[in-house]
């Protein structure tokens, strides 16, 4: 088993996305409990994030949802899975899953994902953890978004080390691939500077 025990994973909320989308989420699940890895998600029951933890629920998989308390009286929550956390808001939340998992999945998402993505990133970039980032690039999904990365360099907003903190994988099997080889959970975030 490889070093990775529990993984975050930030995806699209929304079913009215292409199939293609929806079956990475549906094989990525599966993957991470076949794998057991635990996975740690937003807790919802929608989108992306539905399918994901279906899959790894009927794997056999361990699944932590951590769920503002709106969300989940709004009856966005899962009822399903093996834990659901209520938290008061979303940075309560992102700090608790960033803080469970032991490196970070990004499947094709919308604002949310992206919101989770670059603040991730952002926190990696300023040396509060140093887990490991994977951007799945599930069709190309993410191809604009690295272009972006690549402006920021090219202007001078962005140091040129920016791009690369972020691992960029084009499936899911990829993605399983570098968590196999993942090196060990470097030591705690620096919560007192979140
Ligand atoms: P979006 O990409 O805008 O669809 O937002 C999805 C991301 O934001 C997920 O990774 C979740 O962590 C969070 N999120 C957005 N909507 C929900 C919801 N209804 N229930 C739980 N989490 C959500």
């Amino acid at each position: 088993m490889g070093n990775i025990r529990r993984l975050c994973v930030y995806c699209g909320s929304s079913d009215a996305v292409d199939r293609q989308y929806r079956d990475a989420a549906s094989e990525l699940g599966a993957c991470l409990a076949s794998s057991g890895i635990g996975l740690v998600y937003g807790g919802g029951r929608v989108g992306l994030m539905g399918l994901l933890a279906d899959a790894a629920l009927a794997g056999g998989g361990a699944v932590t949802g951590i769920i503002p308390l709106r969300l989940r009286d709004a009856e966005l929550a899962h009822s399903g899975i093996s834990e659901l956390l209520v938290v008061d808001g979303m940075h309560e939340r992102k700090r608790v899953m960033a803080e469970k998992a032991d490196a970070f999945a990004i499947l094709p998402g919308g604002i949310g994902t992206l919101d989770e993505t670059f603040e991730i990133v952002s926190w990696k970039q300023l040396g509060l953890h140093r887990k490991p980032i994977l951007l799945v690039d599930i069709a190309g999904y993410w191809k604009p978004l690295l272009r972006v990365f690549d402006h920021l360099v090219a202007e001078g907003f962005a140091r040129p080390q920016v791009p690369g903190l972020l691992q960029v994988v084009p499936t899911v099997a990829a993605l399983m691939a570098a968590l196999a080889v993942a090196p060990p959970p470097s030591p705690d975030m620096h919560p007192e500077l979140l």
